[in-house]
């Protein structure tokens, strides 16, 4: 991908995360303005890039979002629905496992939700859970947590070469912006249905989810299935840096309009 950006935020397969040394309030000296208005020309293009992966049928595309609490995956995911055709994007928040969930593999329930051909599947929380909370609150052993890097490099290895584009995204937010807009959503009474006491737990295992997320990124960002580490502390910059980053992958997909049936074009209805 040409965009400068894009390059900066794209964790190379083989390299570390570095999550330490990113900054999630950088801005790429960006205005405010006019990356918001660039982020609408980049969301309308999406409507017809969609369109056309639809039309061809052929691929899907998968979106991670993974993030802390509060990091603005669904404000993320707001934004990008301005320019997709519900008929066509599957959104998949996935929970605590219940049920069926607690008796399969992990991946079980992730790869039922995968986008199909033509399709496009946004992930709100994924299977990287499963190193991530897994790991930190030691829900299973290391033995096993351990060893489920490997299996999530071959799962995407699998989606990617049977189809499915698959393109990673990790909100980094600030402790300082996770601690504000949390308090956000105490004060105010239409956004208290989001708190769960719980994310104050989550909240003081903030070096302990870091050190998840550096590993796991390291460990699973490869050429197949890359992360990308995109700054959230301000929104504006979040939205056009993922935005940009979908159309680019789209756009180097490249999807094809399929050839009409012989005989169609100049046809007259009468
Ligand atoms: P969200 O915070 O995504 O808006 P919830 O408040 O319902 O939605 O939180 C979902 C919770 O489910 C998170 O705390 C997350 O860590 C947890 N979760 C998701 N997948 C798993 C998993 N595989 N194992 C344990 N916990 C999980």
């Amino acid at each position: 991908m040409a965009d400068d950006v894009l390059k900066k935020v794209l964790v190379k397969a083989g390299d570390k995360a570095g999550l330490a040394k990113r900054s999630p309030t950088e801005d790429f000296g960006w205005d405010k303005e006019s990356a918001k208005a660039e982020t609408a020309k980049l969301i309308g293009k999406l409507s017809d890039l969609q369109m056309r992966l639809a039309a061809e049928a052929s691929r899907g595309l998968l979106v991670v979002l993974q993030a802390m609490d509060a990091s603005g995956k669904d404000g993320t995911v707001r934004s990008l629905s301005a320019g997709l055709n519900p008929a066509g994007v599957t959104v998949t928040s996935f929970k605590v496992p219940a049920g069926r969930e607690t008796q399969m593999d992990y991946l079980w329930r992730v790869h039922n939700s995968c986008p199909g051909k033509g399709e496009i599947g946004i992930f709100n929380r994924s299977h990287y859970e499963d190193v991530l909370v897994v790991r930190v609150k030691n829900f299973v052993p290391r033995s096993r947590w351990s060893k489920r890097y490997e299996h999530i490099r071959n799962f995407e290895k699998l989606l990617a070469d049977e189809g499915t584009r698959i393109v990673k995204i990790h909100l980094q937010i600030s402790k300082e912006e996770q601690g504000l807009r949390l308090q956000d959503r105490i004060d105010d009474p239409l956004e208290r249905w989001k708190f769960r006491l719980g994310d104050l737990d989550d909240r003081k295992l903030w070096p302990q989810f870091q050190r998840a997320y550096e590993d796991a990124i390291t460990e699973t960002s490869t050429k197949a299935a890359p992360w990308y580490v995109v700054p959230a502390d301000r929104k504006w910059v979040r939205n056009l840096v993922v935005a940009r980053l979908l159309v680019a992958t789209l756009e180097e997909m490249n999807p094809q309009l399929p050839p009409s049936e012989e005989g169609i074009e100049g046809l007259k209805v009468v």
